[in-house]
């Protein structure tokens, strides 16, 4: 979906005229009227704004041009599944069991090896020493570990 289009959706979802969404996010009501078109995009902050204030990630507001993939444990990442920072906003490197209140929850590839091989085993995603295998060949790939190395 469009950058267009997801906006057309939420203003409808919200039950809101072009006029009340261009006063939540203080905008006049051309602007609005021209992102629906797909004449203009919003500008970063605004994105920002309207992602906070309707619950929506700036990755889907632009029309999800990117797969999100957590850069701790590498699962793909949608709307309900992004961390979020203390006050509320997307943080769209992590997901949400990687990262709550603020704080990554693992601190070495290790640590979430361990937590992942038997949480995916018991979920019949293979044998552990494949699945073992497996992240240990993956994780590094990941910003987060990356980083780390
Ligand atoms: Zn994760």
């Amino acid at each position: 979906m469009e950058t267009k289009d997801v906006i057309l959706e939420i203003r409808k979802k919200n039950n809101l005229s072009q006029d009340e969404l261009a006063e939540r996010l203080f905008v006049t009501r051309q602007a609005v009227s021209r992102w629906e078109n797909g004449d203009t995009i919003p500008n970063p902050e605004t994105l920002k704004l309207i992602s906070k204030t309707f619950d929506v990630s700036v990755n889907t507001l632009l029309g999800s041009p990117r797969q999100l993939i957590c850069q701790c444990c590498g699962m793909p990442l949608n709307d309900d599944s992004i961390s979020r920072e203390p006050d509320g906003e997307f943080n769209e490197e992590y997901c949400k069991w990687c990262y709550t209140d603020g704080k990554l929850v693992y601190h070495s590839m290790q640590e979430l090896i361990d937590f992942l091989v038997p949480h995916m085993s018991s979920m019949n995603m293979g044998e552990p020493q494949d699945i073992k295998a497996m992240l240990e060949k993956q994780l590094p790939q990941l910003k987060l570990w990356k980083k780390a190395q």
